[in-house]
């Protein structure tokens, strides 16, 4: 008798048990997908494991299978089990974390396919039309669309009635009124990209000293399954050529036949990267990234599954990539924030890489130039292997970094009576016009968008500061565009004429974005060709490729953006990197803001001086002597870990112990405290005394989209007990149905 274990695509966290008849016994294997009777109805569900049992008598009635899901494929082993070590461990039930093993356009099959998109026709138009009716009750379904798609690049009209309940005849209008148009993508121009790319091909540098004593460690690893220490942290300064040291690792899996994952952040998918792979592997290489159709992710995953790829590389995703004979899995950039996923299953790419190395016993090696503290940690503590490059691979020095005092800067504008300007520094101005005379290429970071961080009255009587109605946070203020936009739920709003609270007539801005940065400078270099790069102008499929092919080109001079522009990025002839204002992120009370600044100066820094000029970073500031900052300057790590280290060991915090947050979200605030505070009663006795319970608390991001938000968190060494207790509590047992709970394991930022 054989009797299938199946979980079913709702959220139970419960397995099924089906018997299966016997003209499927041959087929029903742990990982197929199956048609079951469910209720009165039929589903769809993943087989987790098969038992052949003698002892079943008849007295309990199963149902059986119906059969086998047809097309479907079929989940590898190794791979199921690493969904259900994650359902655990992140605290989410099983069907979610089966479900994040295969790409929604795999699992959906063929259905999606030939569907129309609908994209808006300009942002101009687009925003003109909110202006206009924003206050009409009749505009109001209208407007929900376009606000939508203005966070999106495209939808289908289904997508569009699950996100905002719009129907056919709205989208109809809308295209009508040629607020929107249906989205194309050229099939032509897709193959010419990917041909252009790969003809030209490419040939393994030899080595740097520092390189062939990291590769001669991984190759070791490589030819020594038995090793038990199997994981390795490649610790190497920006452009010290760890890329170089991944390719060549890669040609070695493979030639013992081995097959190779490779993660890289979305942000760093450029086509850049992924000329440097296409042009040593050719079509041994699959690209997973977010900008593919459904048909072409259905097409390289079914490559990846028939076994015609043997490396993969993608963004977090990837990770679950049906290879077999798994070898080597890659990590760059190892410490990025964009790992770890942000809804359920909210698991770190990073660590599931490790637990994927262990199960398959493939080598793991993460990079970076500024480790996260979790895995230099390990590394310090033999854990994982640590190899390091100290240096530039074409040994061009590291940039030299310079320190603008922002106070004193103002202190002397204002002493010699000139309308102080606290964004660009006299220093700066006059390294930018160096640059320029040389027709060299200039980067200015700040990481923040829009014109303005807020928008409030300056009558100092009125408290009036423009705020998303739904969400906890002042909207952000565009000026070009007139509006105004919710960082959190993304709702834009037309700016008001005069303050709606005193009718005060002139609002103030308050926080400079970079919008206001891309107006300064040109203003003050007029003659220069300027570009700016946010998630406000980089909207559509290929706006990023083009201004970063355009800069790459020569026909740019400046480059202005946020974080898109911080990292991965190497052009030769950049050779000055200005960060306007080095302290935006250094205030936030979250136990990682330190490490992020750091992180974030440093991959900044980097972008400098790659090729054979020397590079100069300037970094403005109104905190000098903050060590953070000063550890940035020195471009010095191993410091900067010794100072972190230090405050989190005292605390309890990562790399010292693992912290669990608990979120409950409702639109009933005393609901939402009632619910999170009786869970977190509960959950408290199982904490081992070492733990550190911290009380639920309204979240940092008190309300988004018009929910209440309450999170406790739980931290220290031991807390395996508690996170069980936890995810109990959380998936199994009933609390008010007004109120979402959900657990975060080892969460990156407490929102
Ligand atoms: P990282 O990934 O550490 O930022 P890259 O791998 O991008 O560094 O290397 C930086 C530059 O140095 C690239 O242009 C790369 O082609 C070059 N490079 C890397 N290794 C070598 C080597 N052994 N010999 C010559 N050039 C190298
Ligand atoms: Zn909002």
């Amino acid at each position: 008798m054989l009797i299938a274990q199946v979980i079913v695509e709702l959220s139970l966290d419960r397995k099924f048990d089906y018997l299966v008849p016997e003209s499927l016994a041959e087929k029903v294997r742990p990982g197929v997908y199956v048609e079951i009777p469910f209720g009165n109805s039929s589903r769809t569900g993943c087989v987790l494991s098969v038992v052949q049992t003698e002892r079943y008598n008849g007295s309990f009635a199963l149902k059986t299978l119906r059969g086998i899901k047809s097309n479907s494929p079929q989940l590898p082993e190794k791979l199921l089990q690493l969904g259900s070590w994650m359902a655990d461990y992140y605290c989410c039930s099983y069907e979610q974390a089966v479900k994040a093993l295969l790409p929604g356009a795999v699992r959906r099959g063929r259905q999606n396919n030939g569907k129309r998109r609908y994209t808006i026709t300009t942002q101009e138009a687009v925003d003109e039309f909110i202006r206009h009716n924003n206050d009409k009750k009749s505009a109001a379904k209208r407007i929900a669309v376009l606000q939508a798609l203005l966070r999106q690049d495209d939808l289908t009209a289904d997508e569009i009635e699950l996100a905002c309940g719009a129907g056919a005849s709205v989208v109809k209008a809308l295209v009508d009124m040629q607020l929107l148009k249906v989205s194309s993508v050229d099939p032509s121009k897709q193959r010419r990209r990917q041909l252009t790319a790969e003809q030209t091909a490419d040939t393994a540098r030899i080595p740097t000293d520092e390189q062939a004593a990291a590769l001669q460690g991984i190759y070791d690893l490589i030819d020594h399954p038995e090793a038990a220490t199997r994981t390795g942290l490649l610790f190497g300064v920006t452009g010290s050529g760890k890329t170089e040291v991944y390719l060549q690792s890669i040609a070695h899996a493979l030639e013992k036949n081995q097959s190779a994952i490779v993660l890289v952040p979305e942000i760093s998918l450029t086509p850049q990267t992924v000329r440097r792979f296409r042009a040593r592997f050719g079509n041994l290489l699959a690209v997973l990234h977010s900008r593919l159709t459904d048909a072409e992710r259905r097409g390289e995953w079914q490559k990846i599954y028939e076994n015609k790829v043997r490396i993969v590389v993608g963004a977090r995703s990837a990770l679950f990539a049906p290879l077999t004979n798994l070898g080597l899995i890659v990590v760059d950039e190892e410490h990025e924030n964009s790992y770890k996923q942000s809804e359920a299953p909210r698991y770190s790419a990073r660590d599931v890489a490790v637990m994927r190395g262990k199960l398959e016993n493939a080598v793991v090696l993460l990079g970076s130039a500024t480790p996260s503290l979790e895995t230099y940690y390990n590394a310090l503590n033999g854990k994982y292997k640590l190899w390091k490059l100290t240096h530039r691979a074409e040994d061009s020095p590291l940039p030299e970094v310079k320190v603008v005092d922002l106070a004193l800067a103002r202190e002397n504008a204002r002493q010699n009576g000139e309308n102080a300007s606290t964004l660009f520094t006299p220093e700066l101005i006059a390294a930018v016009k160096e640059r320029l005379r040389l027709k060299e290429q200039v980067i200015l970071f700040l990481n923040r968008r829009g014109f303005a961080r807020e928008l409030g009255c300056p009558n100092e009587e009125c408290t009036f500061i423009a705020e998303c109605p739904d969400c906890s946070k002042p909207y952000i203020y565009h000026k070009s565009r007139r509006m105004l936009s919710c960082g959190l739920c993304g709702r834009v709003e037309p700016v008001p004429e005069h303050c709606p609270q005193c009718g005060e007539d002139m609002l103030k801005t308050r926080g400079v974005g970079t919008e206001r940065i891309e107006e300064t400078a040109r203003r003050l270099f007029g003659y220069a060709r300027i570009a700016r790069m946010d998630s406000d102008t980089m909207r559509g499929a290929d706006s990023h490729e083009i201004t970063l092919e355009k800069f790459r080109r020569g026909e740019l001079d400046i480059l202005i953006g946020t974080q898109m522009i911080a990292k991965g990025l190497d052009f030769p002839n950049v050779t000055l990197v200005g960060v306007i204002n080095a302290d935006s992120g250094l205030n936030i009370p979250d136990v990682r803001s330190s490490e992020r600044t750091f992180q974030l100066l440093t991959q900044v820094a980097g972008r400098a001086g790659r090729g054979d000029k020397h590079g100069q970073v300037i970094i403005q500031t109104y905190s000098p002597y903050n060590d953070v900052i000063r550890y940035a300057v020195a471009q010095d790590f191993p410091a900067f870990y010794e100072y972190d280290a230090a405050v989190r060991e005292i605390l309890n915090y990562p790399p010292f112990g693992h912290m669990i947050a608990l979120y409950a979200k409702s639109s009933s605030e005393s609901d939402c405290a009632e619910v999170i505070n009786a869970v977190f009663e509960q959950a408290k006795k199982y904490c081992h005394e070492s733990v550190i319970a911290v009380d639920p608390a309204p979240a940092p991001l008190a309300r988004i989209k018009g929910k209440y938000r309450y999170i406790a968190t739980f931290r220290g060494e031991k807390i395996t007990s508690v996170r069980k207790a936890l995810r109990h509590l959380v998936l199994h047992e009933v609390w008010k149905s007004s109120v979402e709970l959900y657990l975060d394991m080892d969460a990156q930022t407490l929102c």
